[in-house]
């Protein structure tokens, strides 16, 4: 389950008990944390030590990640969505991996697993433009699968903004797929967390 990036905001939420579950809509509460993980930033390497949470109807428990990361990806989703910007906009990947500071393999992974989901990826964003501003949630073709999808992304993206604040795009991606952007699991990408 991807949260806001804010942990103190996050912890009072689910103490407050205004957190809901994402399987059954119940209120979650607090259940200790998840397991600690090392995420790749920008800034250099960044400890997590995720909050669990644990549902009071369905007895569920889910570890709340913050929106800065992706299921199963231990780069921060910035740099995921930067290579994947670049890329769409014509840089090779390993030009990117070696400005990123990222290893090759890792960037091609990113670039096919998004170029695989393309047109998932552009539904799902679309749909989320169109609920968060229905005035004007309209996604113009942008002449590829990858570039479409992108043009949903930022669409997707603004119409958050609008309803919300500001917030930094791919963030955004991560909160609306559910962390599901690249993952093997398309199940995410056909749900959607609106
Ligand atoms: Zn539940």
């Amino acid at each position: 389950m991807i949260v806001c990036a804010e942990e103190a905001r996050v912890e009072a939420e689910l103490v407050d008990g205004l957190l809901a579950c994402p399987s059954c809509r119940e209120v979650l509460g607090p259940r200790g944390h998840g397991r600690e993980r090392v995420l790749r930033c920008r800034s250099g390497d960044r400890l997590l030590v995720p909050r669990r949470a644990r549902c009071r109807g369905c007895a569920g428990t889910h570890v709340l990640l913050p929106e800065v990361v992706l299921l199963r990806r231990h780069d921060e989703v910035a740099v995921i969505g930067e290579a994947i910007e670049a890329n769409v906009a014509g840089e090779g990947h390993r030009s990117i991996a070696s400005r990123l500071g990222v290893p090759a393999d890792t960037v091609r992974g990113w670039l096919r697993r998004f170029v695989g989901r393309a047109e998932l990826i552009r539904a799902l964003f679309t749909r989320c433009a169109v609920a968060l501003d229905p005035m004007h949630g309209s996604v113009l073709p942008a002449g590829s699968g990858v570039a479409d999808a992108l043009e949903a992304v930022a669409v997707a993206g603004r119409a958050w903004v609008l309803r919300f604040g500001p917030r930094p795009v791919w963030q955004i991606v991560s909160r609306l797929s559910a962390g599901g952007l690249l993952s093997r699991n398309t199940s995410s990408l056909a749900t959607g967390a609106l």
